[in-house]
């Protein structure tokens, strides 16, 4: 057993003690039967909420009207989820109300994916009911149950099909593939915050080559916003995607760059998909210098105002789509710029007051010249060098 579950051994064991089950589940099991590393370590029980708070000293309520309550031991917590079914779908996004059940198979027939439906218990034998190991061997994506039921039911499934298909690099079967075909269009029911987490998984796993392409397959590209008319970039883009990208910054760059849209459609493609402020900020300076790179490296002013932390991603991004890979020089000559930001300039708006210079917009042009000079290497970063060449600037 991985370090982590060994860690949580004593919760699901106080449980048991209490005479009621427990197991992890999700997506912990999976991944620690694939070897990789796991992060949170989520248990189901068949005890209700307010039985597991009455177990535990430090509880947190995170989510208590869907049966789950965060169990808090040794510095670690547990979200910790009572057996459920979700029966009544009527919006295609979330169940009308949760049913608590005692029955596992009851809950682990309500999961999205056969390998996300495994349980383990307490000393790691693992609990198959639906034949989930075999698609982790065979590295498959398969529905639980009726793959057309599920989709219907929740329409999130289909976009945490195509990601688990990059992050895993595994297939999604045919009737799987089959039902996501005949219910693309119920993705526009889901709210965009919820398939953007999906759609970023999907670029930063190991091969979003394979998520894309079901994406295109499937039609599902075509309920994502902004995405309308892209079906060409997107494929041409599916086809560069061999390896899973930075994160998000570089994604929506990327996809900015590949729909060929302007600084303006880029903020509205943005806006569609609600991404912070600070994140279309930096998509915005990442995608002006991507697009230079395509052509020539970069001129200490466009890395300047690109900024350090953002060039290695601009420089990422143009490499996927076709430029020379520039990491190496790039580095160097941000090492080699004078200055990395404008608080480094020599000289502030205090200094050129007290030098005579009124305050008002000029005072303001003659700080942004004197900065772009600095960068450009026209003048060095030095008070006297730089009040010398304020003076021929006013
Ligand atoms: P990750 O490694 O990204 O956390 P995960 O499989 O743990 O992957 P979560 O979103 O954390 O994914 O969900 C935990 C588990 O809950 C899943 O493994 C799956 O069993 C179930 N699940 C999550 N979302 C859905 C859904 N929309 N429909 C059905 N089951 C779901
Ligand atoms: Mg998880």
């Amino acid at each position: 057993l991985p370090r982590d579950f060994e860690l949580a051994r004593p919760v699901l064991q106080t449980i048991e003690q209490a005479g009621f089950e427990a197991y992890f589940v999700g997506g912990s099991v999976r991944d620690t039967i694939l070897g990789k590393k796991i992060h949170d370590v989520d248990i189901a029980t068949s005890a209700y909420p307010d039985e597991i708070k009455h177990l535990f000293k430090r509880t947190v309520d995170t989510g208590i009207d869907h049966g789950t309550v965060m169990i808090l031991d040794h510095g670690t917590g547990y979200e910790t989820t009572t057996f459920r079914s979700e029966s009544t779908y009527t919006d295609f996004r979330r169940p009308d109300h949760v049913t608590f059940v005692r029955s596992l198979r009851e809950d682990l027939k309500r999961r999205d994916f056969t390998i996300n439906a495994l349980a383990m218990r307490e000393n790691g034998e693992v609990i198959d009911l639906f034949d989930g190991l075999a698609d982790l061997k065979n590295r498959q994506i398969r529905a639980v149950g009726d793959p057309q039921e599920r989709f219907h039911e929740d329409a999130l499934r289909m976009m945490r099909a195509v990601r688990f298909a990059s992050q895993l690099d595994f297939d999604i079967v045919p009737a799987t593939l089959t039902a996501m075909a005949d219910h693309a269009n119920l993705l526009a029911k889901i709210a965009v915050e919820r398939t953007q987490v999906e759609l970023l998984k999907l670029f930063t796993g190991q091969t979003p080559q394979r998520g894309l392409n079901a994406m295109l397959k499937t039609q599902l590209w075509r309920y994502c916003p902004g995405f309308d008319h892209q079906e060409a970039a997107l494929t041409h883009l599916a086809q560069r995607l061999t390896t899973g990208v930075s994160g998000e910054v570089a994604a929506w760059a990327l996809l900015s760059l590949s729909f060929g849209l302007d600084h303006e459609q880029t903020t509205q493609f943005l806006k569609h998909w609600k991404t912070s402020n600070q994140v279309a900020t930096d998509v915005q300076a990442v995608a002006v210098a991507a697009q230079a790179l395509m052509t020539q490296p970069l001129d200490a002013w466009q890395l300047y105002r690109c900024g350090a932390n953002r060039v290695p991603i601009a420089n990422e991004v143009a490499v996927i789509l076709g430029a020379p890979d520039r990491a190496k020089q790039l580095t160097e000559a941000i090492a080699a710029l004078p200055i990395q930001q404008k608080r480094d300039v020599a000289l502030t708006g205090k200094d050129l007051m007290q030098a005579g210079v009124q305050p008002g917009p000029q005072l303001g042009q003659i700080l942004a010249t004197l900065e772009r000079q600095v960068v450009m290497g026209v003048v060095a970063n030095d008070r006297e060098a730089l009040l010398a060449q304020a003076q021929t600037l006013n």
